[in-house]
């Protein structure tokens, strides 16, 4: 084998290429080589808030997730810290939503327990608890540094013998080869993996193939120091679905995020090549003006006047047109795999995805069933959507994310 042969290529060095890397060397492959087109995680993993949440519908989401966490408790080096996290029912409907979500998280074995709202404000006793009904407590979910998570698994990738090459962009692909920058050099393995992200769509179309990633906005920010919050003893995470807001605490800072009626979309296709942040974008304050609303409603104390919000940040997600990730090998093109499209969990996620990523490849099946997840879903030209429809679509789930589940 020569410098330009590989086992596996993954493309994109955020948490879900690291991961599966680290995970195809812990099952056995040979030469991994990760390929990422500017600075080590320079993509949307950058810049996540990074809650971890393991509640679900989906059975097979609810176990990547769990192992996603389980892998971070062991791995993440300081990156993971299992603080916990309450869902709020600030409503009837809402109150039956959670006692349904907390039959299947006992289905699935994961722990939780139903609260009273005294008992939730015993764990964060900052929250307003006018109209809240009660909550569910997650005790193992947890929140990440997602880049200090991100580089501690890349460190043990290291050790395992994962080779990286930063500011290597792929511009083409061949029959089992990608072409690096713009001159000719060529890498080869017959296993190529897109851990792509935001970009994953137009990079698709490069290899001939259909990977509908919507990239959208998503926004957050984070308070100045708070003196009343410990740094060592965090809060827990909260969601306020009601609201559609959730929150962590970072350090002494508390950080608000949600998901807008309205949602706006981002065209890859203008991310210059080369720009130093390519998955952030100028902060609206017009646009989160109601999550802020709601966010002062729930937390009080975040409607003192005096106080600035430290950092604001408008981050580029990737989202997909029925709300699953898109997982798997692609039947038309031997050899190419995606792990991407993760809705806003791919920190979440990714510890587990890149788990049974690596158990898929190696096996040549997946270790569980997951047609909701698999990349095949969309390869037939009739369930293919033009990037508009495909933004309609995505647009409609991320505007009703926290609504309440109609099957109540
Ligand atoms: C504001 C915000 C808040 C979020 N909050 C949470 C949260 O609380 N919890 C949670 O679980 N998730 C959250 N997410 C989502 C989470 O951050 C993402 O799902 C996750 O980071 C995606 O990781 P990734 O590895 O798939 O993508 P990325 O981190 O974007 O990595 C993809 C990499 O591929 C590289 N790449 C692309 N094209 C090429 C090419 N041609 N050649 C070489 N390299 C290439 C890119 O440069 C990039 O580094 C949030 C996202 C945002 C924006």
């Amino acid at each position: 084998m020569n410098d330009s042969h590989f086992d596996v290529i993954i493309i994109g060095s955020g948490i879900c290429g690291t991961s599966t890397a680290f995970h195809l060397k812990q099952r056995g492959a040979g030469r991994v080589l990760v390929l990422e087109q500017g600075a080590i995680c320079s993509g949307t993993t950058s810049h996540a808030p990074g809650l971890v949440g393991q509640l679900r519908a989906d059975p097979a989401l609810m176990r990547l997730l769990r192992e996603s966490v389980a892998f971070y408790a062991e791995h993440g080096d300081g990156g993971y810290q299992a603080v916990g996290s309450l869902r709020l029912a600030a409503s009837e409907a809402r109150w039956r939503e959670i006692l349904k979500q907390k039959a299947q998280a006992d289905e699935a074995g994961l722990a939780c327990e139903l609260l009273s709202t005294e008992q939730a404000l015993e764990k964060f006793p900052y929250f307003d608890a006018e109209s809240v009904q009660g909550a569910l407590w997650v005790p193992e979910d947890g929140s990440a540094d997602a880049v200090a998570l991100t580089l501690a698994i890349r460190t043990r990738a290291l050790e395992a013998g994962v080779e990286f090459r930063a500011q290597s962009r792929v511009t083409a692909f061949g029959e089992g080869s990608v072409r690096v920058g713009d001159d000719d050099e060529w890498l080869f393995a017959p296993v190529i993996v897109m851990a792509t992200g935001v970009w994953s769509w137009p990079l698709a179309e490069l290899a001939g193939v259909y990977l509908p990633v919507v990239p959208m906005q998503h926004q957050v920010v984070w308070s100045e120091d708070l003196p009343w919050l410990d740094e060592d003893r965090p809060l827990p995470n909260l969601r306020d679905p009601d609201g559609l807001v959730y929150f962590r605490q970072k350090g002494r800072q508390l950080v608000l995020g949600g998901y807008e009626r309205d949602p706006r979309a981002f065209d890859p296709r203008s991310i210059r090549a080369g720009v130093a942040k390519p998955t952030e974008q100028v902060f609206d304050a017009e646009h989160f003006e109601s999550l802020l609303t709601n966010g002062k409603v729930r937390v009080p104390a975040l409607r003192d006047k005096a106080m600035k919000w430290s950092r604001t940040l408008n981050g580029i997600e990737s989202f997909t047109p029925d709300g699953h990730f898109l997982l798997g090998p692609f039947p038309q093109k031997k050899g190419l795999w995606a792990a991407c499209g993760f809705c806003a969990h791919g920190v979440s996620g990714s510890g587990g995805v890149g788990r049974f990523m690596a158990d898929w490849i190696s096996d040549g099946r997946p270790s569980m069933p997951v047609p909701g997840m698999e990349v095949a879903r969309y390869q037939e030209a009739h369930e293919r959507m033009t990037f508009d429809e495909a933004v309609e679509s995505v647009t409609a789930i991320y505007s009703t994310y926290y609504d309440i589940d109609k099957s109540v």
